[in-house]
């Protein structure tokens, strides 16, 4: 067998700065952290921040008082960040810079007396965070649409003031489809002032598809919950390409390999390299011939850690 891994793959620049959030949390005020939701949607990663004091809890309600909080890469709502405060939380935002990006969108339409789409997957931490930064307060109003069929059910107040927005970690593809029917059944559609699909989304999925034509199957080694594996996952079988997401080495099907086959490896943007080279080392065991980078410049990405927190660390040292 032959292996062809993607390039980008993994780590974003998102989530390298939420786990380092949480890192230097721990680091300036020792354990327990609180940290709202999974940090990243990653299993490994939490366990290893969990082993080293990080509490991972689902609402603010189980956070003690006094505790310092961490709010996910994923972001929150308004009302959960005034909650925080009026409980004087001590609170270190991880909302990643390019989720944070679509919420001053979502609240400058609010307060335009907009309309917003939203085009997400409901219930992901991300859409309900975006949508609790809509204040209905100016006459607006946002809606969720997952699909074509959501946008032919849609009503709207008034079709000249509507705009949409979408969740960072969609499909490229899918949707630009429902973008396309937006515009045909709201051709008046305010179009917003850029693509919200983050960076590293579409450098993975673009990876796989340019990875399509050289291998018979593809691996993308992700959460199950991880919004932008499962897009890469699907990104692959609409290339015509075998995928399977792993969240780690125990879930390969010695099944799905034979001899002679070209294998693909990608990685989520929030599933750390040692999770792939663990997969690697299994796939090395079953019989790998040869094993090759694909050549991609490499991301420049990176975001800065809130000041305060590198003020705190400063002093710290
Ligand atoms: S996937 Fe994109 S939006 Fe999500 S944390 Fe990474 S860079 Fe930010």
């Amino acid at each position: 067998m032959d292996v062809v891994m993607t390039q980008p793959r993994g780590f974003c620049a998102g989530v390298v700065r939420a786990i380092e959030i949480v890192e230097s949390a721990l680091q300036i005020y020792g354990a327990p952290v609180y940290v709202v939701h999974e940090i990243v949607h990653n299993q490994r990663v939490v366990e290893d921040l969990r082993s080293r004091g990080a509490v991972f809890v689902e609402t603010l309600d189980e956070v003690p008082a006094d505790a310092v909080t961490v709010f996910s890469a994923h972001g929150v709502s308004e009302q959960m960040i005034r909650n925080a405060e009026n409980r004087g939380l001590e609170v270190i935002n991880a909302t990643c810079p390019l989720v944070t990006k679509v919420h001053l969108e979502v609240v400058r339409n609010a307060k335009a007396g907009n309309e917003v789409v939203l085009i997400g997957h409901a219930g992901h931490p991300e859409v309900n965070g975006t949508l609790g930064h809509f204040d209905r307060r100016f006459g607006g109003e946002i809606y969720l649409v997952q699909d074509e069929k959501d946008v032919e059910a849609l009503h709207v107040k008034n079709p000249a003031r509507l705009t949409y927005v979408t969740q960072t970690t969609l499909s490229v593809d899918d949707t630009k489809v429902i973008v396309a029917a937006l515009r045909k059944r709201f051709p008046e559609i305010i179009e917003p002032r850029r693509d919200d699909i983050c960076y590293a989304t579409q450098n993975r999925q673009s990876a796989v598809r340019k990875l399509a034509d050289r291998v018979d199957l593809l691996i993308v080694v992700g959460a199950r919950n991880s919004s932008n594996s499962n897009r890469l996952r699907e990104v692959g079988e609409q290339m015509g390409v075998n995928s399977f997401l792993v969240e780690d080495a125990n879930d390969l099907d010695l099944s799905w390999f034979t001899s002679d086959l070209r294998i693909g490896i990608t990685a989520g943007a929030s599933t750390p390299e040692i999770l792939v080279q663990e997969v690697l080392r299994k796939l090395d065991e079953l019989g790998v011939d040869k094993v090759v980078e694909m050549d991609a410049e490499p991301e420049k990405v990176t975001f800065r850690l809130p000041a305060g927190l590198v003020n705190k660390l400063a002093r710290k040292a």
